[in-house]
């Protein structure tokens, strides 16, 4: 079995709602901060949305994260990303995500709220591998 099989099989329910959170969050930010870029990348597996389509720029950044998520050394043990001590992230890609979450985090409670409020819950969990 090659190692993202493996990693896919032990992707469980906390793993796959972060990973529609972040779309999510990317999605909002690639709306609101880039209007006029071209969106031509569907993101529109992993999330529930009328047109869920990123910008290249956005496009590359989602996918990063939700490679970082498959490959979570705590797994379903993990807290929030942003609360993370380790931070997997390369630095560049750490300074976009902060970005998008400064941006898409109050936005967030409007328009997912549900999805909101569990990370919120899932932030106060610590880090245990
Ligand atoms: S930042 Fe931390 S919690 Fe997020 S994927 Fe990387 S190691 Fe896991
Ligand atoms: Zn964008």
């Amino acid at each position: 079995m090659t190692s993202k099989a493996r990693a896919a099989r032990r992707e469980g329910p906390r793993i796959r709602r972060e990973k529609v959170t972040v779309a999510h969050m990317i999605l909002v930010y690639c709306r609101g901060m880039h209007q006029e870029a071209e969106k031509r990348n569907s993101i529109g597996g992993e999330i529930q949305s009328s047109r869920p389509l990123l910008c290249d720029e956005c496009y590359a950044l989602y996918e990063y994260s939700q490679k970082r998520l498959t490959y979570c050394r705590f797994g379903e043990e993990k807290t929030t990303c942003a609360n993370c001590p380790v931070h997997c992230y390369a630095p560049q890609e750490r300074e976009e995500i902060k970005q998008v979450m400064r941006y898409a985090g109050a936005r967030m409670l409007f328009k997912h709220p549900w999805l909101a409020f569990r990370h919120l819950l899932d932030g106060r969990h610590r880090n245990s591998s």
